[in-house]
């Protein structure tokens, strides 16, 4: 990329980025520098294309350089972990208590049989003892496969097939909006139909309550905890590129991509973004309002926090509930420095407006990082200015389950460069991006394309689990020899990126191609709506027009003036090009379970079809909730043409 304007004006960014661009190696081979290793590697990176090698026979441990490596720096006493949760239960642990607990459970795994390289399952909340699993496992060379414990039993199911799992650590219940979910007779359904490898299932019992247990094969934990017998939690030094964890990406086909991330590339990559986007130190209180059953609960809950010798926060539950100023008294109580969040959490809390945070001392924060989906302008103008006051910075960033943790944001940690609401902002330092034509075509700027990246990077996953030719298939091989993002987007001027959707979810209108983000976000730029989600629907003349499903703010109606205001808004933002086909008022949005919004969903209903894989779906009635709008539309206009 050619140096921006912007770069100019910000010599520390500039020489950072010009540094890797001269040579890769020699920066990444700094950038290992900052961590643990035992044995120093042999090459810094090996391209056998599509997969590759970064540190090549470097020894360390992601579990020891979350963990051993501060108790040896004096930091033993350093609080690492706080459990919280919407009950009010809060639990601390110091780097020396949570490193015994992760050591006397690794012990435990090895007493189960555990060797370095077998599969578990962890399909559990956000708690404790999930965070002492995942890093006991990653101790003893063991690698994870974390499910969301809000999937059904054939998610699950498929996942764990998929993994190969010997184990699968569960709990009777999860805490959720002042209920409990259960989890564990969903494993028990999960296995009816996907069970072959597993010989134990473990159970933490959080409730009074005991759940069906299946004698010979499920255990509490405290029994699991005592298989430990004469064994010993001590780490393995793990060659850089062996697995630490597999994680199956939020992708919605059938069949679940399991991402592969290694002890030592992955370890570098969060840590050095860690450093150049969150600017994170070991003073930090960090809360990542995610779910470990997401890349960011792994990366940014617990790996990359870890690494860094901070404390981070681990939150179980809703996140307004008991109420939406649940979020900013956490804040207050414990002092936090950096929050990061998802445009869905910010959307759901600014559908309660400013008042819930007002009363609060949120003097600690200095920043907060957004991902996930695009931090449409009028969101982050919400919170940066009328919830924040212009005091911190609300800073969008991108990235994927495959590429482990952010690739494109605002070099924060070392120079702030100006935010543009709505852009994610340049490619970080040592990531090489363009947006090219499906025939591999470098697009101008302002040119919309897919978004690739034209060189691995040590956090980028080097495999799918169990599946060489598809990866090579589905990441290297779409537009040649580069990595295919699968997002539309393009780059301003100033080198900006900004996103505009899924690639196979762009709108055509008379051969004009506007990504689905670009019409939600001018929607939102009417004060009454909260969200909105779109999708394009054939019509004979214009190739596609938009069909679109509004979620309004907290005490606003619907009505046809309101929706007259929406479709000028919509036109005044986009031009007349921007044909609204229909517009419904829902409650919900049809959304993964991570947050992201399901257009392919809202574009089966329009479409009258079978929705397809719903498995990773939030609420199923969202999807009722559509198709019955549409309905009613459809009968509405049965005698009239459809408005346009
Ligand atoms: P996941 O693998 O679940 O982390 O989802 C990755 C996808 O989320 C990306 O390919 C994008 O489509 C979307 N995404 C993540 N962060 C952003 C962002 N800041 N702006 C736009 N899209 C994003």
């Amino acid at each position: 990329m050619t140096e921006t304007a912007l770069e100019l004006i910000n010599p520390m960014v500039r020489d950072l980025r010009q540094e890797a661009e001269r040579d890769t190696e020699t920066f990444w081979d700094r950038a290992a520098q900052h961590l643990p290793w035992f044995r120093t590697w042999d090459r810094v990176f090996e391209h056998d294309f599509p997969t590759f090698k970064w540190f090549t026979g470097g020894e360390t441990n992601l579990s020891y350089s979350c963990l051993d490596h501060h108790l040896a720096r004096g930091r033993a006493g350093h609080t690492a972990l706080i459990y919280v949760n919407e009950r009010g239960e809060r639990r601390l642990f110091t780097y020396a208590q949570l490193h015994h607990e992760v050591e006397r459970t690794a012990a435990a795994l090895r007493g189960m049989g555990i060797r370095k390289g077998d599969r578990l399952t962890v399909y559990m909340p956000t708690c404790p003892e999930a965070i002492t699993l995942m890093l006991a496992a990653v101790r003893i060379g063991a690698i994870h496969s974390v499910v969301f414990a809000g999937f059904g039993a054939g998610a699950l199911g498929d996942r764990i097939a998929a993994s190969g799992s010997r184990l699968v650590f569960t709990a009777d219940v999860t805490f959720r909006k002042g209920g409990e979910v259960a989890l564990k007779h969903i494993v028990d359904s999960a296995l009816k139909a996907a069970g072959e490898t597993v010989e134990r299932v473990v159970v933490l019992r959080r409730t009074a309550e005991e759940p069906s247990m299946e004698s010979g094969r499920d255990l509490y934990w405290n029994e699991f905890l005592s298989m430990a017998d004469g064994e010993s939690g001590a780490f393995e030094r793990m060659e850089s590129n062996e697995p630490a964890y597999i994680l199956a990406t939020s992708g919605t086909t059938a069949k679940p991509k399991l991402a592969v991330h290694t002890h030592g590339g992955y370890q570098v990559g969060i840590y050095s973004m860690g450093r150049w986007c969150f600017g994170m130190d070991e003073a930090d209180v960090w809360w990542s309002t995610s779910d470990i059953g997401w890349v960011v609960g792994h990366s940014y809950i617990v790996y990359a926090p870890l690494l860094f010798g901070c404390t981070t926060i681990a939150y179980e539950g809703a996140y307004d509930h008991p109420g939406p100023e649940a979020v900013w008294s956490i804040v207050e109580e414990f002092g936090v420095t950096g929050i990061f969040t998802s445009p869905t959490a910010v959307r759901l809390l600014m559908r309660y407006g400013e008042k819930p945070a007002s009363g609060f001392d949120l003097s600690s924060l200095r920043r907060i990082m957004s991902a996930g989906e695009v931090l449409n302008a009028p969101a982050w103008e919400w919170l940066q200015k009328q919830v924040l006051d212009d005091r911190i910075p609300v800073i969008d960033h991108w990235w994927q389950t495959e590429t482990g943790g952010p690739a494109i944001g605002n070099p924060y940690g070392v120079a702030m460069l100006p935010t543009k609401p709505g852009s994610a902002t340049l490619p970080l330092p040592g990531i090489d991006v363009a947006v090219m034509t499906p025939d591999g075509r470098e697009c101008g700027p302002g040119e919309k394309g897919v978004l690739v990246i034209r060189r691995p990077f040590p956090s980028l996953t080097p495999a799918l689990w169990g599946e060489p030719e598809r990866y090579g298939r589905d990441y290297w091989e779409r537009i040649n020899g580069v990595y295919f993002t699968g997002d539309s987007a393009h780059i301003d001027e100033d080198g900006y990126v900004w996103f505009a959707g899924r690639a196979d979810e762009v709108i055509k209108i008379a051969a004009h191609r506007m990504g689905t983000i670009e019409v939600e976000t001018a929607f939102l730029k009417h004060p009454a709506v909260a969200e909105a989600g779109v999708t394009g629907r054939p019509d004979e003349v214009r190739g596609e027009v938009i069909s679109a499903f509004v979620v309004l703010k907290e005490g606003r109606e619907p009505s046809a003036d309101l929706e007259r205001e929406l479709r000028e808004t919509v036109r005044d933002e986009l031009g007349a090009v921007a044909v609204i086909g229909e517009l419904h008022f829902v409650n919900t949005l049809p959304k993964t379970r991570s947050g992201k919004i399901m257009r392919r969903v809202l574009r089966s209903v329009i479409l009258d079809k079978d929705p397809g894989d719903i498995t990773t779906i939030e609420d199923e009635g969202s999807v009722e909730e559509a198709r019955r709008a549409w309905q009613e539309l459809k009968e509405a206009t049965a005698s009239t043409p459809r408005p346009s």
